[in-house]
């Protein structure tokens, strides 16, 4: 399998790549993101063939057509295998009925307790593949507004060929989610708290990656949800959750709270394998770009405002390019012109037609933070579960799909996408209950914290960087 860039016109004569160099580069030079150059197919009896496997083995079943080429199958299992062996439930992703034709599909059974592990779990172990044949070490730089600096981490601690320095905005995360970073005791993994806003902390990381010379002397990489091999990693729990529920004879429809568009993409991907799903009811908190994208057909970026779900406070959907490049049927100078709108004016419209098209597969709902708080109050008092606001947004969509008038005989999956227990203050204000820390957690508060505070300037964070590393080679 190779890959091309959501921007690179038919003219361009850049070379399509495979997947190792896919994973390393993160974003294309051209700076679009990378596709699959053709959608590997599950013919009806390949999905038949993955019932009663383990989650492992349906990852490698649906990764291997992906990685062809770059990772061995052998190789590929074993990493499936290791991966999800360290999840903290034996299903590794389970299906829990809410409602007669509603499922929970809970992805927050790994390391950090949110959707991310599942795909940054991986990651890290397909880096340390690919970096220890060629002897390459890497250095791994990103921001954070919470979920994803946490579970990158996890993600490379201690692996041998890999640096990690994660951004985030000092004071602004919370008190769980500064820990789960803060208090990795391995060497590899550098905290960095930015005096400023998370955005801050982003135009910093992107800085670092326009600086060529500082790219190329520290061979800087990126796990952010551009990846493609996060998106790769993503599908599998789609067709796994489908296949629980009668795929490939029953279309399944899904419900994900949504921010990137990173966990949703996923989806459309595994739909365009040939996976039977009716659409998706995308959930937004208050800074609803895609809700108002799906009901009018333009892209409007406007401020972002702090919410109950943090990991969705996003101005712009990233991942939404892929789907872009789908719906103008791959031309990638269209998209080029489209995203160079948006970054000059932004915004941008598609076409009445194509808008349409969207249409058929997906839906938009938003939900403030009441809305919010009142959904995670509902589904206690009917069945129990404490549920996290980021879930909630999922769940509350899926609701307003049935009251639009979806087919009440097919089964709707909304996926959970953290752990109620990482966002104790939202829950405990919805329901009076505070949750737990699962166990692997339970001391998070008493463990001892490595960070370094650092202003909002970009030299005195390249030359912290610079100093680590250097440090690091001479010890
Ligand atoms: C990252 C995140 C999301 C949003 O996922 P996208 O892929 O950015 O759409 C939703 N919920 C939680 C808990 C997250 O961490």
């Amino acid at each position: 399998m190779k890959y091309i860039s959501t921007r690179q016109s038919s003219a361009s004569a850049a070379e399509p790549l495979p997947f190792d160099a896919v994973l390393l580069a993160g974003l294309a030079r051209d700076g679009g993101l990378y596709m699959p150059q053709q959608w590997p197919r599950f013919a009806a009896e390949d999905i038949r063939a993955l019932r009663g496997l383990s989650y492992a083995q349906v990852a490698t079943r649906v990764m291997a057509p992906f990685v062809a080429g770059a990772i061995a199958d052998d190789d590929l299992a074993a990493m499936a295998a290791d991966t999800y062996a360290g999840f903290d439930h034996d299903a590794v992703a389970p299906l829990v009925q809410l409602d007669s034709n509603l499922w929970a599909l809970e992805l927050f059974h790994g390391p950090t307790l949110a959707f991310k592990d599942y795909a940054l779990q991986f990651l890290g172990r397909a880096f340390d593949l690919v970096l220890g044949r060629s002897g390459r070490r890497i250095t791994i730089v990103g921001a954070t507004s919470g979920d994803t600096g946490s579970a990158a981490i996890e993600a490379c601690r201690d692996r041998d060929a890999i640096e990690i320095f994660i951004l985030h905005p000092a004071g602004r995360v919370s008190e769980v989610q500064r820990r789960q970073m803060t208090t990795v005791p391995s060497d590899n993994v550098h905290n960095i708290a930015v005096k400023g806003t998370f955005d801050d902390c982003q135009d910093l990381v992107k800085a670092m990656f326009n600086d060529q010379g500082f790219r190329d002397r520290h061979a800087l990489s990126a796990v952010n949800s551009i990846n493609w091999a996060r998106i790769m990693a993503q599908i599998v729990y789609y067709f796994w959750a489908a296949v629980h529920l009668g795929a490939p004879d029953r279309q399944v429809t899904f419900a994900v709270p949504t921010g990137n568009f990173g966990n949703v993409l996923a989806g459309d991907c595994a739909r365009r394998m040939g996976l039977p799903v009716r659409g998706f009811v995308v959930g937004s908190n208050s800074n609803d770009i895609l809700t108002r994208f799906f009901q009018t057909g333009t892209m409007a970026a406007e401020g972002v405002s702090p919410t109950l779900s943090p990991s969705m406070d996003i101005q712009v959907s990233s991942n939404f390019e892929r789907l872009l490049w789908e719906l103008y049927d791959r031309d990638g100078a269209e998209v080029e012109r489209l995203m160079a709108r948006f970054r000059q004016g932004g915004s941008y419209a598609v076409e009445e037609a194509r808008w349409r098209r969207v249409l058929e597969t997906f839906a938009g709902h938003r939900f403030d933070d009441d809305q919010t708080t009142a959904e995670i109050a509902r589904l206690y008092r009917r069945t129990g579960h404490l549920i996290d606001p980021h879930s909630a947004v999922g769940i509350a969509a899926a609701a307003a799909a049935r009251a639009a008038g979806a087919d009440p005989s097919d089964p709707v999956v909304a996926l959970a996408t953290a752990h109620p227990a990482k966002f104790p203050d939202a829950v405990e204000a919805a329901t009076g209950i505070r949750p737990a820390l699962p166990p692997r957690l339970a001391d998070l508060f008493e463990r001892a914290e490595r960070c370094r505070t650092l202003p909002n300037n970009l030299a005195a964070v390249q030359a912290y960087i610079a100093d680590r590393l250097a440090a690091k080679e001479a010890a």
